[in-house]
């Protein structure tokens, strides 16, 4: 399943808070074009391993490659997403302002120009968003203001997307309609979505990685018990809304 040259390649991973270990021992990889999910509990290291890929934070040991190299020499080729991006959004800022937000890295400019402009108002056109381009951000809906940051996370024209919990403010109708523009664009980037939405996750993505303190990587989308347990506080609810008939399978079937 797996061949020589995965885009991310992570072995052996350490890491801690404070002496509080948050990941051990997590080996995977993630091959190019993936579209990975990655679930577990509140508190699991999800977003931890967001940010130790990002190169946000250094292991304490193991190794995180990308395309071979270390994530310090790699951040262009992400395009990122944190989680809570609906909080603190009361100043008054435009979407156009943004998403320009998103070209400033490209050779650390401060100033924007006719390009940056173009690159940002072709990436809202995608979106859906380019009519609310002088909107401020805090007029818009939960799942509106999530494109506006995935559209930030465009703009540089990454080759990898990384989403942490995108839809948790989402009403269910946006979410279907975020995960059919993650499948577009997933036609050209590797796409990874950290989620609590199983049930969307089974039925767009590749890939599921559950999280919990380690990581179990599974290379299709079929759902397990194992990961009803992780991902979801209400299985009951999930097998109501879902597929009741699937034989659940834990990670020792793997
Ligand atoms: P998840 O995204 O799966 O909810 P996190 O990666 O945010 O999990 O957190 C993993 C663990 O690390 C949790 O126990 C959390 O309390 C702890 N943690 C997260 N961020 C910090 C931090 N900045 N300082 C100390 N502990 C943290
Ligand atoms: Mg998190």
């Amino acid at each position: 399943m797996t061949n020589e040259n995965p885009i991310i390649r992570v072995e052996n991973l350490y890491f801690s808070y404070n002496r509080e270990p948050a990941l051990a021992d997590v080996s995977f990889r993630v091959e190019e074009k993936d579209f990975l999910a990655i679930i577990g509990p509140n508190g699991g290291g999800k977003s931890t391993l967001v940010k130790l890929i990002l190169g946000l934070l250094e292991p304490d040991s193991g190794t995180i490659r990308i395309h071979g190299k270390p994530p310090s020499k790699t951040a262009h080729c992400f395009g990122y997403v944190p989680q809570d991006v609906n909080i603190n959004i009361d100043f008054p800022i435009t979407v156009l302002d943004v998403v320009l937000m998103g070209r400033l890295r490209q050779g650390g400019r401060f100033s924007m120009n006719r390009k940056d402009r173009h690159k940002a108002l072709e990436v809202m056109e995608t979106l859906g968003i380019r009519g609310y381009a002088e909107r401020k951000i805090k007029d818009l809906s939960a799942g509106q203001r999530e494109r506006v940051f995935i559209a930030r996370a465009l703009a540089a024209n990454p080759e990898i997307l990384i989403l942490d919990e995108p839809t948790a403010s989402v009403d269910t109708e946006g979410k279907t309609e975020l995960y059919h523009l993650l499948r577009e664009l997933n036609e050209t980037k590797t796409v990874i979505v950290v989620s609590h939405d199983l049930m969307i996750v089974s039925s767009y993505v590749k890939s599921v990685a559950c999280v919990n303190q380690t990581v179990h990587y599974h290379p299709n989308n079929e759902i397990t018990g194992a990961m009803i347990e992780m991902g979801y506080q209400c299985p009951v609810e999930l097998i109501a809304h879902g597929q009741p008939h699937r034989i659940l399978k834990t990670h020792e079937d793997f």
